[in-house]
């Protein structure tokens, strides 16, 4: 983003506007936070913002300050359908194509606002007016810092900014583990931290809220897993009847890839769940290295992501979806064996 382009947006914001913030769907930690984080700073600055959530997301993240503020496209269209219609700027966080807002891409497309993407995701569309694209940075709540150290407003981040913010750069760094982690990451988020980010409240209300059902569940996906020794590889299926007979809930099964990814000398992982209302299957991918999941994704599953995480679907059986995995990392057995180099 310019120098101009930063003036130009400063100029915009200078007048109380009408502002939809629009996650991605099934939006995780970084889309709300970054999206929570932006709504309070517009309200602090006398906007009327709005936070249009294509679908619900999990429970884990329902204490974010602002919440209940939230409203859910899926959930009385009609009302949202107005929303949109009156914006004057969305902003789209964490996203970079309306395909990832799936049954609000039309009214968009319609909209005459002023589009703003912050995003930190491989390969983004060019329909924004304006565009803060960085894939080298870990999160986008880290490029909402920098967009707000562009509109020279980092003074004005207050507690509730400062939470989402650090809620976002936390579960996109995996705990600030990925690679993806800079020591310009941690000197944000010890700013945040002064800014009044509790950081020991923020861990227990993402990472200890388990009910017993998700063990239960993260047991029969430990009991699922597959390890492709050969080829540094493992995946875990999940099928429609395992996750309805321990009670799934939205956002149980987060992290679980992760597990599979843990086992030593592992390099990829996957893993496939049955969806409960659509006949697809979802695709998660991990990897280490320089082995890019977002080229795996685009592909095979219709997606994409990052290097090192993507996701995507195939409407295929899951025993079919496990196929095609299985011989595309057959194929790039070489790059994933060597992705460590
Ligand atoms: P997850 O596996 O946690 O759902 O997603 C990992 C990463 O891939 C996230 O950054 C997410 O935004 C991206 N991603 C997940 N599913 C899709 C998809 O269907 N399409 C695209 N383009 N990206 C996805
Ligand atoms: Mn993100």
């Amino acid at each position: 983003m310019t120098k101009s382009d930063f003036s130009e947006i400063k100029k915009l914001l200078s007048q109380p506007k009408k502002i939809v913030i629009i996650p991605h769907k099934n939006p995780d930690g970084d889309a709300m936070g970054s999206s929570l984080g932006l709504y309070k700073y517009l309200k602090n600055n006398g906007h009327y913002p709005v936070v249009l959530a294509p679908t619900a997301y999990p429970k884990f993240l329902h204490w974010l300050p602002n919440n209940e503020t939230v409203e859910i496209f899926k959930e009385n269209e009609q009302d949202k359908l107005d929303i949109i219609a009156q914006a004057e700027i969305i902003f789209f966080m964490d996203f970079n194509t309306l395909e990832r807002i799936e049954e609000m891409k039309p009214f968009i497309d319609k909209s005459e606002a002023i589009k703003i993407m912050i995003d930190h995701h491989q390969q983004p569309d060019s329909f924004p007016d304006y565009t803060y694209s960085d894939t080298s940075i870990c999160a986008t709540s880290q490029i909402l810092y920098h967009f707000l150290e562009g509109l020279n407003d980092v003074e004005n981040i207050d507690a509730d900014m400062a939470t989402c913010m650090y809620t976002g750069i936390l579960t996109d760094t995996g705990s600030f583990r990925f690679p993806s982690t800079t020591s310009t990451t941690h000197r944000i988020t010890a700013d945040l931290i002064d800014k009044g980010a509790v950081n020991h409240k923020i861990h227990n209300n993402i990472y200890d809220g388990n009910t017993m059902a998700r063990m239960k569940l993260m047991g029969v996906a430990l009991n699922n897993l597959v390890v492709l020794k050969e080829y540094n590889s493992a995946y875990i299926t999940m099928t429609r009847r395992e996750l309805r007979a321990n009670d799934y809930r939205k956002g149980d099964t987060e992290g679980f890839v992760n597990m599979a990814l843990s086992i030593e000398g592992m390099n990829v992982a996957a893993i496939f769940i049955e969806d409960l209302e659509g006949d697809f299957v979802k695709v998660s991918l991990r990897s280490k290295g320089k082995f890019s999941v977002n080229q795996l994704s685009r592909d095979n599953f219709n997606g994409g992501g990052h290097i090192n995480a993507a996701g995507g679907r195939l409407d295929l059986p899951l025993a079919k979806v496990v196929e095609i995995y299985k011989e595309a990392i057959k194929k790039n057995k070489d790059e994933i064996l060597n992705s460590n180099d």
